[in-house]
């Protein structure tokens, strides 16, 4: 798995949507990808927002959902040569 498969995936995840084998595919590329792990780390403060919206089980708030999701992972991708 690579890191946009698994930021396609995050979503359904939260949601509760994927299955056993890919969410063991997940935790593997958790395992090696401390990016991703990062992102989740960052997931996990979004719940709160991804909750409200399958609240409402609008498929214009899931691509928002999923636009911000994809925001807040290229985020945690960015590096930034200048910093610091
Ligand atoms: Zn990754």
């Amino acid at each position: 798995m690579v890191c946009e498969e698994f930021v396609d995936l995050i979503t359904a995840w939260a949601e509760g949507e994927i299955d056993g084998v890919t969410e063991i595919a997940m935790l593997e590329h958790l395992a090696q990808c401390p990016d991703c792990a990062a992102y989740l780390d960052q997931i996990r403060r979004t719940t709160r927002l991804i909750g409200e919206l399958r609240a409402t089980e609008s498929p214009t708030l899931t691509l928002r959902s999923r636009q911000l999701l994809r925001e807040a992972f290229r985020e945690a991708h960015r590096s930034d040569p200048g910093r610091g």
